[in-house]
């Protein structure tokens, strides 16, 4: 839908990009959610046309687009209508390798964000332990310090792209006190001794996407691989999540689209009691009220967009559009879903998969509720 933050350029961006996705990933979104996972064929093509580097620079292989150009990417990968092959993209070039972008030295951009914008390397960030994924300060992976290595220790779960990342940038605790300031950011190559993943863990939805536990044992990894500051990694990872979490909503707004679309076009085709089902008044006004949802989702993301690429901070904006856009996914898909009747429960129609993808988002990048106690933060309800 035309809106005044997208340019012409960001029109034209949008217009090759869906070609893509509907010639080379629409046609295989059935078969890579069954294999569970995307081939490491589509991160080499998605390379190849620039896609996995618009927002880095030049140098390394990279457009330099602005964010807003991000931004489509992101919103039409959700219209895949396969939040699976869309997050194992997001979660390598979003959430990874901006990591090593913003602040890690030369040679880690050389050596691990070069191949990544390539699609020859694949990443994963992984924060979330069994001991702790809303808590982030409660993790209990180690990484101590001994000569000019750091010896890493401890387990990680629910890693997107964890099964098959070629590196991993990992969260681990360089010292016990103080909180918030005792976690470094590494990155660790999946093939190092003591690295080890285990199986694809079943999921309700983001069936293409690998997600996976990885364990370190006694993993060395080299002082050169510690990303920015040593014990900085909290702030790090806080400073990152504001775009995860606008990037989680624009994903929201492409899948709102996608099923508003879809639930239009079967009420349309679909004839009950003689008519088709969008001359009934109750559904034809319930497919207003997704859309006014949806409508309400965008502006609230959009703004936050607009800022955040201006260079502002976006924490509240940010936030209230994750909030929103994610629970109205839930809302929207659930009610697509109601459109489609019995159809809508079953496996070969895509509404069931938009349904099933739609639950994490709410949960994935910090949970609605965790959202809420940093608004009532930010909007100074507590101090
Ligand atoms: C498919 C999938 C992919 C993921 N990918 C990644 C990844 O790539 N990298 C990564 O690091 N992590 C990843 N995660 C982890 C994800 O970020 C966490 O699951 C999420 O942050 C929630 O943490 P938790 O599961 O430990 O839930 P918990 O923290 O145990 O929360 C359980 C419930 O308690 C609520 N709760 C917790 N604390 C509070 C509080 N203070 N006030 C009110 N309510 C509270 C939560 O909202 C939630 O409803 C992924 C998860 C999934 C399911």
């Amino acid at each position: 839908m035309a809106h005044w933050i997208f340019q012409d350029e960001h029109h034209m961006f949008r217009k090759a990009v869906r070609k893509f996705i509907e010639k080379e990933i629409i046609p295989n979104v059935e078969k890579w959610e069954r294999e569970e996972e995307v081939p490491r064929s589509l991160y080499e093509r998605m390379g190849e046309l620039g896609y996995l580097g618009i927002k880095f620079p030049e140098k390394y292989g990279g457009s330099d687009s602005d964010i807003i150009t991000e931004a489509v990417l992101i919103e039409e990968m959700a219209k895949c209508g396969s939040g699976g092959v869309a997050a194992a993209i997001g979660a390598h070039t979003g959430i990874a390798m901006t990591n090593i972008w913003k602040y890690g030295s030369e040679e880690q951009k050389q050596n691990y964000l070069v191949p990544g914008i390539k699609g020859e390397k694949i990443s994963a960030l992984a924060i979330t332990e069994p001991s702790g994924g809303s808590d982030v300060s409660a993790i209990k992976t180690t990484a101590k310090k001994s000569g000019s290595h750091y010896i890493l220790n401890g387990s990680k779960t629910f890693i997107t792209n964890g099964v098959n990342a070629d590196y991993v940038i990992v969260a681990a605790k360089t010292r016990e006190e103080p909180v918030h300031r005792n976690i470094s950011l590494f990155i660790v190559e999946t093939d190092w001794e003591g690295f080890s993943a285990g199986k694809k863990l079943k999921k309700l939805g983001w069936h293409a996407s690998d997600t996976g536990e990885l364990f370190f044992d006694e993993v060395k990894v080299p002082e050169e691989n510690l990303i920015g500051r040593e014990h900085e990694g909290f702030l790090y990872i806080m400073e990152n999540f504001q775009f995860e979490r606008l990037s989680m909503a624009l994903g929201c707004v492409g899948l709102g689209e996608l099923a508003i679309e879809t639930a239009k076009k079967y009420s349309q085709e679909r004839i009950q009691f003689n008519r088709p089902l969008s001359k009934f008044q109750v559904l034809r006004h319930k497919m207003v009220d997704m859309a006014v949802d949806l409508e309400k989702a965008r502006n609230i993301t959009y703004r936050a967009l607009y800022l955040y690429n201006k260079g502002e901070d976006v924490v509240t904006e940010a936030t209230m559009a994750k909030v929103y856009a994610t629970e109205m996914i839930r809302r929207v898909t659930d009610q697509a879903l109601q459109i489609h009747g019995g159809n809508g429960y079953m496996m070969e129609y895509d509404v069931q998969r938009f349904w099933r993808d739609a639950r994490i988002q709410s949960i994935g990048g910090g949970t609605t509720q965790i959202m809420n106690e940093i608004l009532t933060k930010r909007l100074g309800i507590i101090s």
